[in-house]
């Protein structure tokens, strides 16, 4: 998979895709991240990309043309399954969406800034829209990266162990069951005995009812789905 990201501040994504498994993943050829700085396609003088909104009111609007520019010449490029713009009013990202975006082979995310970008954008190019909560964020960076862990973690072959994204939290509409590891006792507390027991059915049943009583308690609304 290939993911192009615009950004106004690619310094912002140094970082999240250099570690980890997003790191074994590009080193595999299983995921491409490519960050574009909109900079870099501004006509405008002093790599200008941003303006004053129509109508008046505070903060800058990230302008059409800059942004039309480097979607143009990535489409030069290849074709995009989703042209996702990150926004606080999308549609918020939840793991069955992150599980659909993991099997597409080209995505390119466009991130805002300051009071976001020229809606004319979002009318004729953008495919979908996508909030990663209901909270503002300084910009779509953060979003990005949000979303490309999310993403990145579910394309085959990534993760070790492929059935372990399978029993995270959201698969089956459950979360998941707690997990321990050594010692098998800490200040006296002791791990499940169950655990130890190498009975694998009965640990299962024990992970599996753990899952509904936690999903019960803290996202009853999931079992509702
Ligand atoms: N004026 C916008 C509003 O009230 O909806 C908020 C703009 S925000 C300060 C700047 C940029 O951060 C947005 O254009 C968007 O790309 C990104 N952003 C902020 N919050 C976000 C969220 N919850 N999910 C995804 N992107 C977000």
């Amino acid at each position: 998979m290939r993911i192009d990201i615009i950004s106004v501040v690619p310094g912002l994504l140094d970082s999240p895709f250099s570690h980890s498994i997003l790191k074994r993943a590009r080193e595999r050829g299983l995921l491409e991240v490519n960050v574009v700085n909109l900079r870099d396609h501004t006509t405008y003088a002093r790599a200008q990309v941003d303006d004053y909104p129509f109508g008046g009111g505070a903060g800058m609007v990230l302008m059409i043309e800059p942004l039309v520019n480097a979607l143009e010449s990535l489409q030069r490029e290849r074709v995009y399954d989703e042209i996702i713009y990150l926004t606080p009013d999308g549609e918020t990202l939840n793991q069955p969406m992150a599980n659909a975006l993991s099997l597409k082979t080209n995505l390119l995310l466009i991130c805002g800034h300051y009071k976001g970008i020229d809606q004319r954008f979002r009318d004729h190019f953008v495919t979908r829209e996508v909030s990663i909560g209901d909270y503002v964020l300084s910009g779509g960076e953060l979003a990005a990266a949000v979303m490309v862990d999310a993403i990145g973690r579910l394309i085959p072959g990534v993760l070790n162990d492929e059935s372990s994204a399978l029993s995270d939290s959201f698969q089956d509409n459950l979360l998941a069951p707690p997990v321990y590891t050594r010692p098998e006792e800490f200040r006296g507390w002791r791990v499940p005995e169950v655990l130890l027991s190498g009975n694998h059915k009965k640990i299962d049943d024990w992970r599996h009812e753990q899952s509904v009583a936690r999903t019960k308690d803290r996202r009853p609304d999931l079992l509702d789905d």
